[in-house]
């Protein structure tokens, strides 16, 4: 029996792609074993309704002030409120930048194990749940055997695919009225948001990353361009971070963002470990790098030993001439 309860993000009345890849697979998993799929989110009824089509059997909302903007010790009593009520066996959330806050706060209330950034879960012969998850900067994958009930984990955005929309008769539950909100001990008081690129980068079907081998910022103008050309997100390497040519916002690796885009395109990144950690589950991988020797050409799967420089505008250009005649 599997049991799900998948916490869900929304922005502004929309449900987060990362969050509906988790519901998906929690309903696979849920049909397989037998077993009811629920949401918990922050959000209006009417949005908190918008589940009713990824396949969920019942929504724990609620729209009290204090859960307005994101708070750990908020959201946790949310979903440790619905939780109590719908007693899961499993509890997901994606592995964003909340879901990674949110998730050890909920186990460690619980006082049960967690596993963050799985790209797999499954059922086991010795009849318990198996969590797979990527260590040593994406070298090895552990299988991981939780302790304690419900089972908490995260997973990793673009890993799991997004189920066909299918409406069900999904029960809305308000719980509002269980939860100690008032007794919250940090509010965030204001949220300022800077304008950011029109994809955002962890949840960017294409991105297009440039390293050192860029030569200089005056150079990502091309990065950009290529990216815009394939509806892209733009990321970079450390090393460009560090240099200064981009905020770390855009930085992918150990030290900056996971992704796991269906295209990369890294443009003069040489492939360090590092910089693997964050992209090697892309599904697919094109290198541009001048040294045919380069590691990143060990994990791509279309490679150009050429000048990035020179490379990108014809790229951009052949691209924009394929888009106009399709
Ligand atoms: C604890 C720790 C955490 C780290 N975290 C991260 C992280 O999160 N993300 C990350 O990216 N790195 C991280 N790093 C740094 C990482 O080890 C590398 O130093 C970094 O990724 C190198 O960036 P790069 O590939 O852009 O530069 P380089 O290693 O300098 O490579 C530049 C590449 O460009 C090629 N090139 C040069 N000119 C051209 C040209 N004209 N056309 C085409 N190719 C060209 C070169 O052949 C070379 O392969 C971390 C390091 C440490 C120690």
């Amino acid at each position: 029996m599997a049991n799900i309860l998948v916490f869900v993000e929304q922005r502004e009345g929309n449900l987060k792609r990362f969050s509906l890849e988790a519901l998906s697979e929690a309903r696979r998993l849920a049909d397989a074993q037998g077993g009811k799929v629920a949401a918990v989110m922050a959000g209006s009824a009417e949005i908190a309704g918008r589940c009713t089509f990824q396949g969920t059997d019942c929504i724990y909302y609620s729209n009290h002030p204090a859960l307005s903007q994101y708070s750990t010790e908020g959201y946790s009593e949310l979903v440790v409120g619905s939780i109590r009520n719908f007693q899961p066996d499993i509890v997901l959330a994606a592995a964003s930048a909340m879901g990674k806050d949110l998730l050890p706060r909920v186990a460690a209330r619980l006082d049960v194990a967690l596993a963050q950034d799985c790209t797999g879960i499954s059922w086991n012969s010795d009849s318990s749940w198996e969590f797979i998850r990527p260590i040593f900067a994406g070298k090895a994958f552990a299988v991981v055997q939780l302790v304690g009930v419900p089972q908490v984990a995260t997973l990793r955005p673009n890993v799991f695919p997004v189920l066909e929309p299918v409406k069900r008769a999904a029960e809305l539950i308000v719980l509002d009225e269980e939860l100690k909100l008032d007794e919250i001990r940090a509010r965030v008081r204001e949220v300022q948001k800077f304008s950011g690129q029109a994809v955002e980068l962890t949840e960017a079907d294409i991105i297009v990353s440039g390293g050192r081998g860029m030569k200089g910022p005056e150079n990502f103008r091309m990065v950009q361009e290529l990216a815009e050309s394939l509806g892209a997100a733009v990321g970079a390497s450390r090393a460009v971070v560090d240099a200064g040519w981009m905020e770390h916002r855009f930085q992918v690796g150990q030290t900056g963002k996971t992704v796991a885009p269906s295209l990369y395109v890294a443009c003069g990144i040489s492939g360090a470990i590092q910089h693997l950690a964050g992209m090697s589950s892309s599904k697919y991988i094109i290198a541009i790098n001048k040294d045919p020797e380069a590691p990143i050409f060990k994990i791509a799967d279309y490679g150009i030993v050429g000048d990035s420089l020179q490379v990108l505008p014809l790229l951009s250009k052949e691209i924009k001439k394929f888009r106009q005649n399709t």
